[in-house]
């Protein structure tokens, strides 16, 4: 991957990763509303559970953003974080924050361990 290419990565993970942090702003005033009528009790709980879930995957999303940006420094970014084989310049256009190939990613989809390990990261942790 040339220069250029990796600097134009690096500029459209910034701009998701601080879109990103735009929405959980945005989230984090969400009012726990309360009713005394028992369905409108319901739809606001299922209206905070929705919420909650698009959190969940806004952060994964944003880890998966931060690391993705971490492989530009370190110079492995385009690589399978699994298996080390190019990940197809058409996939990193679509998902340029995904860390497998579409075979690794196939097999973490299906919940295969050995490839879900390579994820594992410290930096993982840490969040
Ligand atoms: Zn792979």
């Amino acid at each position: 991957m040339t220069k250029t290419e990796l600097a134009t990565f690096a500029e459209v993970l910034q701009t998701k990763q601080a879109e990103l942090a735009r929405l959980r702003m945005g989230l984090d005033g969400i009012a726990i509303e309360r009713s005394a009528d028992a369905l409108e009790e319901a739809q606001y709980k299922y209206a905070r559970e929705l919420a909650i879930a698009s959190l969940n995957r806004d952060s994964a999303v944003r880890r998966a953003v931060e690391w993705a940006l971490i492989r530009i420094h370190d110079g492995t970014f385009g690589a399978c974080v699994h298996c080390g084989n190019d990940i197809s310049p058409r996939r990193l256009g679509a998902v340029p924050w995904t860390p497998f190939c579409i075979r690794c990613q196939e097999a973490a989809d299906l919940g295969s361990e050995r490839v879900l390990k390579s994820i594992e990261e410290p930096f993982f942790d840490a969040a």
